[in-house]
């Protein structure tokens, strides 16, 4: 094969690039790899909307990558740098990260060319609305056919927008709420959907931690997260979520926090809590930040002594340009493609070892998918069945404490709790996010030309896809 590994290629080429290694180890038809690889359609559009008496154009994308199942499912990001390229790449990516993690959904993502620091409030909606409208026009919108959902730049608000607006020309369609995920709660979210990409990171981080063979590769030592130094690149929704559940719930020191505006180091762990509480209160920045270290160079805390590396915001922070003095053992990939195809070679040769993205962020999507299908179901999970399970339990507890035995209280509190939508929505993520490392470790450990996890993820991905579309009879 021949791989271009010494020399930076754009997101799409490296993301096909991958896809290639991964088809490598398969046995699949030229015809089909390629028509795998590709993306199916894309939609380029240009609308105008007024900003303060003046004319403004807008130009945006929504592409889809497979349609091997449906709806087909993706964020759409807002910023100010986002391109087609970008956009294909995410498709793609999106396809092989719902494979995966066995969500059933093609892959799509949308992007608007704009940064959202220029606009008020109510112009954001009006633009939101005007290119909701635009996607709806051509189909790229709906519970059946293409479901949005946040991504950089975008969030609950942005998706409430697209929901009232697919409601105001789609009348008729029942699950019309099930046109975009990501909503607030109160139109037809799900509970937990904020937190879930970086709760499926720490799942995936704790599931990794459960198999020595694997931490023993990325020369580390333990079977838990406690104590481990971690840098985390980007506190925006998934870098913050991850940072934060790390710290609480797992012990671990979180020992550089990296913005746009400057970094943070501090060797005992910094405070998750308070800098976010900082962040939120200065225009999103670090600077100044009292207790820790600042420094204005942000991307050279990248290369700090850690055990994990988390790049949690953008695509190619790790390039040619710092892999070779990147010092973490492990990194976890939060982000969508942090790591170039180029940096993953020289990373490879000293041993780092990577979790990829393709895997690690799909606790997005896969909340997602619980949201759809709550709002395709028009019930909040667990409606039916709390209360009952409650009662079942209370019977248990009394059978037991009839033979004389007394049941401790907490024991009993925790026994008589039936389980809410948010213990569901996590339990369901753990899960998926367990299975699908124990998939990829197992491919790994067992195939002889594969020699890291994106490949293994890939190829597992890839060859759902494949499977799928043989049975719909594209390839006999
Ligand atoms: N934008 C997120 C991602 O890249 C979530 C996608 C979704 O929920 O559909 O995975």
């Amino acid at each position: 094969m021949n791989v271009p590994a010494d020399k930076e290629v754009s997101f799409r080429e490296s993301v096909n690039l991958c896809c290639d290694m991964a088809m490598a180890t398969l046995d699949i038809p030229d015809g089909m790899a390629k028509y795998i690889r590709n993306v199916n359609n894309v939609y380029q559009v240009r609308f105008p909307v007024k900003i303060k008496g003046q004319i403004e154009t807008f130009i945006g994308w929504r592409a889809v990558h497979s349609d091997h199942k449906l709806p087909a499912k993706g964020g759409i990001r807002f910023a100010p740098n986002v391109n087609q390229d970008e956009v294909e790449a995410l498709a793609a990516l999106m396809s092989y990260k719902c494979a995966l993690v066995d969500v059933p959904f093609g892959g799509s993502k949308g992007g608007l060319l704009i940064d959202p620091k220029n606009y008020e409030r109510g112009e954001m909606e009006s633009i939101t609305r005007r290119f909701a409208y635009e996607l709806i026009q051509k189909d790229y919108i709906g519970s059946a056919v293409n479901v949005p959902a946040p991504d950089m730049g975008t969030g609950q608000r942005e998706m409430a927008w697209i929901v009232s607006t697919y409601a105001a020309h789609c009348p008729g369609d029942i699950n019309q709420l099930g046109c975009v995920t990501g909503k607030p709660v109160s139109m037809g979210g799900i509970q937990g959907r904020i937190e879930a990409t970086g709760r499926g990171v720490v799942f995936g981080l704790r599931e990794f931690f459960r198999h020595p063979e694997d931490v023993k590769l990325a020369k580390m030592e333990g079977d838990s997260l406690e104590g481990k130094k971690v840098i985390i690149q980007g506190l925006g929704n998934v870098g913050y979520y991850t940072a934060s559940i790390l710290q609480k719930e797992d012990g671990a020191k979180i020992i550089a926090i990296l913005e746009w505006d400057g970094a943070l180091y501090d060797p005992n762990g910094l405070d998750v809590e308070d800098v976010f509480q900082y962040k939120v209160a200065n225009k999103g920045g670090v600077t100044g930040y009292p207790n820790a270290e600042y420094f204005e160079d942000s991307k050279s805390l990248l290369e700090r002594d850690c055990d994990i590396l988390i790049p949690a915001a953008m695509e190619a922070v790790i390039n040619q340009s710092n892999a070779a003095q990147i010092k973490a053992k492990l990194i976890a990939e939060a982000a969508n493609g942090p790591v170039t195809f180029a940096a993953e070679s020289i990373l490879k040769e000293k041993g780092v070892v990577i979790i990829p993205d393709v895997y690690l962020n799909a606790g997005g999507v896969t909340v997602s998918y619980f949201e759809w299908i709550k709002n395709l179901s028009h019930i909040r999970f667990g409606r039916m069945q709390r209360r009952y399970e409650e009662g079942q339990s209370q019977l248990v507890i009394q059978a037991i404490e009839a033979t004389g035995t007394k049941v401790p209280l907490d024991l009993v509190k925790k026994l008589s709790q039936g389980a809410s939508e948010i213990d569901l929505v996590r339990s369901g993520l753990d899960d998926t996010m367990r299975k699908a490392f124990q998939e990829i470790r197992e491919r790994y450990w067992s195939t002889e030309n594969i020699d890291n996890y994106r490949t293994a993820a890939m190829a597992l991905a890839i060859e759902k896809i494949y499977t799928s579309y043989r049975t719909m009879g594209i390839y006999p």
